[in-house]
């Protein structure tokens, strides 16, 4: 009896071929395996129980890398070959094979890195089936060899029998390389020429003494300084132009992690991953980092090495290294050769380069650890290109173009969405570029040519304007706050109706209004809106969002309060002109936004009248919080039509009763916490009482507050709902497009 099986999923690149020949020779089968456009096809040929065996274990057993999404079988006429076979592969009609992310070394090639009589010994682009770089260097599928980066690179004769042996565990492995064959690294200064000595010797020298190394990673280049120095840190800072924003370190494994942060059981497997993402995490008190790490933040971003590079390099270092994207400012992160040494030509002292080319850029994925499970802040390398399951299929493939600040892509197709690795703010025309890249590389990886796209509502966002450039295809507008929502829903794999609860920064309302603080009655197809925060002016626009003090001005007035604050003191001379600019309509939409709340309440605490970057009030105010606190401020509900209006300018008032009366501001922002939690609660239980729905679904940037998270859930959970949050993509506009494709494809299908 023969067999032709097709599995798929991620099935390329991951050691699917040896493991499946190495099942079918132990049992005797004749036939093959060979990759293809889907994935893996195989025909096996044997008797009824040994093929049964055979397809059996062929899930059970799957290479750990594998995720085996489908397995097809048709019975076809037999051939009586003898033996199992591996053969190349099959040009494809269409690409729908997954690719694997890049994953950290695996133990075993660890091993050989620091084994003096290895001959991978000390090779730092050691990698195998079960690890090494495989999103960033692959510039086609189906995946071979000849489609990534590693193509001009001949196997030597070693590398090449462990290439073919069926038993090897680099049989097959694409980027397989050795010091005698593959890339090389080398050491160069800002005029590229080559700094003499062993390259991870001599930059970890340059870095001990307080050099700023800019080093070639696998989705892009980082720029590298001694974690514990305050000079180093301080320079990279200066010559970066970040000022605030915190810097994530790498530290050599667990137990230096453990130095650094309260690791607790969760976290710890998260950085051990093979994603190997920055977890965010407290900061010991003891920690030696610099301040200028993070400053103004009682957290720190931790990662552990993730290629062999980083295991040398931090083996040749007596502590952890500050490790953060090689960009100016808000740039993208730079990934080609020539760019890099010219864009950070003035940032970094020396270069750890090498010549293996990184095929398309990935910054590094965060994430955070909420009430025991996972909070995804920014997913990218290691978690890209894995396929996120939609709760129904695409009749038609769909491209979703996402949002302005942190933007991500999303192309679904079947009962797939693939989503781009993080694009970033698309305010530059490198980050545009990016976006349009991101956007190409999906469709190709895919085989796809989208027949919708979909997009925000915003009409100034770049991402609105390309999307309605593209000439011929049908474009749906979706609403940002309802994108939230279906991100969520999508995230979870329902369809379900719920109560959606979208707390961000800002979106652009159906009214033209901005909307961020908003209650939804929402499914995959439709939306409305059942309740918001009150709309405040937001003075001076894009200049509110930058000075928090602003905002605070509006909800003091708003508030009707007639208390002095220090804040009205310290902004005394434009405070006047603030709340004369908030009468006029065009210098001062009106916005319902929850981040605008944080910020006001964290310039009324003097945490920060003036941000650096997106949510840097909120993440301090969060930290500020006595987590402990359990009292809370009312805020009053009005219906105004079908719609209820939340006053949260009543929670501010109290805020500032209790200022007057010196409650200890730590004190006063985690009643603030519990008074938002409290007005979310309020908010969903109206919404059921309308509705008849007990499920809530939890998005939004401000649900990244993992203190506020907390709360939610628990006040929602001890009232009967069933809450969704988020678990696979971010809350904030990172998960925007995936939200977008569903309900694009909903609205088509209807
Ligand atoms: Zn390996
Ligand atoms: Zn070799
Ligand atoms: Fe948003």
């Amino acid at each position: 009896m023969r067999l032709m099986v097709s599995v798929e999923g991620v099935v390329q690149g991951v050691g699917m071929r040896p493991f499946v020949h190495a099942l079918a020779t132990r049992l005797g089968l004749g036939g093959f395996v060979r990759n293809d456009g889907r994935g893996v096809t195989i025909e096996v040929e044997g008797n009824a129980p040994q093929l049964q065996e055979f397809l059996a274990d062929l899930e059970r057993f799957a290479p750990p890398l594998a995720v085996v999404d489908r397995v097809h079988t048709v019975e076809i006429p037999p051939r009586h070959e003898p033996t199992f076979t591996i053969t190349s592969s099959a040009e494809p009609r269409r690409r729908l094979a997954l690719l694997p992310p890049d994953t950290a070394t695996c133990a075993d090639c660890l091993r050989e890195i620091f084994n003096p009589a290895d001959r991978h010994y000390r090779y730092a682009f050691t990698s195998c089936t079960r690890c090494g770089p495989r999103f960033t260097i692959v510039r086609d599928v189906p995946y071979d060899r000849a489609r990534t980066t590693m193509a001009s690179f001949t196997m030597c004769r070693a590398c090449a029998r462990e290439y073919h042996d069926p038993y090897d565990r680099r049989f097959h492995t694409e980027p397989i390389a050795c010091p005698a064959c593959g890339p090389r690294l080398q050491l160069v200064d800002r005029d590229r020429r080559t700094i003499a000595g062993d390259p991870i010797e001599t930059c970890a020298q340059l870095l001990s003494d307080g050099a700023v190394v800019a080093i070639k990673g696998l989705g892009g280049y980082h720029l590298a300084a001694d974690a514990a120095s305050e000079r180093a840190v301080a320079t990279l800072r200066a010559r970066k132009h970040r000022e605030d924003k915190p810097f994530a370190v790498m530290a050599r494994n667990l137990d230096a992690a453990r130095l650094l942060a309260e690791v607790d059981h969760l976290e710890e497997e998260l950085l051990a991953s093979p994603a190997r993402p920055i977890v965010l995490m407290r900061r010991r008190a003891d920690a030696r980092v610099a301040a200028a790490v993070a400053p103004g933040t009682a957290w720190l971003g931790v990662m552990l090495p993730y290629t062999p590079l980083h295991h040398l390099l931090l083996a040749a270092l007596p502590g952890p290294i500050v490790l953060t994207s090689g960009n100016v400012s808000d740039e993208p992160i730079a990934y080609r050769d020539d760019e890099a040494l010219t864009r950070l030509g003035d940032i970094a002292d020396a270069f750890l380069v090498h010549d293996r080319e990184i095929q398309v850029r990935a910054d590094d994925s965060v994430l955070r650890v909420a009430r025991g499970a996972t909070l995804p802040v920014r997913r990218s390398r290691g978690l890209v290109p894995r396929a996120i399951r939609v709760p129904r299929p695409f009749v038609e493939p769909v491209l979703a173009c996402g949002g302005e600040l942190k933007n991500t892509v999303c192309v679904g197709r079947g009962d797939r969405a693939l989503l781009s690795q993080h694009v970033g703010d698309l305010e530059n025309v490198a980050a545009f570029a990016a976006f349009v890249e991101a956007i190409a590389r999906l469709e190709r990886l895919l085989d796809v040519e989208p027949r919708i796209v979909a997009h925000d509502l915003h009409p100034e966002y770049l991402s609105t304007k390309w999307a309605l450039e593209q000439s011929g295809l049908p474009t749906i507008g979706v609403q940002h706050h309802h994108a939230h929502i279906a991100a969520c829903l999508a995230d979870n794999g329902t369809d379900a109706r719920v109560i959606g609860v979208a707390f961000d920064g800002l979106g652009y309302g159906t009214d033209g209004t901005l909307w961020g603080g908003e209650f939804l009655l929402a499914d995959l197809a439709h939306f409305d809106r059942l309740g918001h925060l009150s709309a405040l002016p937001m003075p001076g626009g894009a200049a509110a969002i930058r000075e928090p003090w602003r905002m605070a001005a509006m909800y003091v007035l708003a508030a009707g309060s007639s208390v002095e604050t220090s804040v009205a003191h310290r902004h005394a001379d434009r405070w006047p002109l603030v709340l004369d600019i908030a009468r006029s309509t065009p210098l001062a939409p009106r916005t319902s936004s929850a981040g605008r709340l944080f910020d006001a309440v964290a310039a009324l605490l003097d945490v920060r009248d003036v941000v650096t970057y997106e949510g840097q009030a909120a993440i301090e105010l969060e930290q500020l919080a006595d987590p402990t606190e359990e009292g809370s401020y009312p805020a009053s509900c009005i219906e105004s039509g079908d719609r209820f209006e939340i006053r949260a300018a009543d929670v501010v008032a109290a805020v500032l009763d209790d200022g007057a009366r010196e409650v200890p501001r730590a004190v006063i922002a985690g009643r603030f916490h519990n008074a938002v939690a409290d007005l979310i609660r309020d908010g969903c239980r109206r919404g059921r009482e309308r509705a008849g729905i007990s499920t809530v679904a939890l998005s939004g940037g401000v649900f990244q507050n993992v203190l506020l998270l907390g709360k939610v859930v628990d006040r929602l959970e001890a009232e009967g709902f069933q809450v969704l949050r988020h678990r696979q993509m971010p809350p904030n506009d990172g998960g925007l497009s995936l939200g977008q494709a569903v309900i694009a494809a909903r609205r088509r299908a209807a």
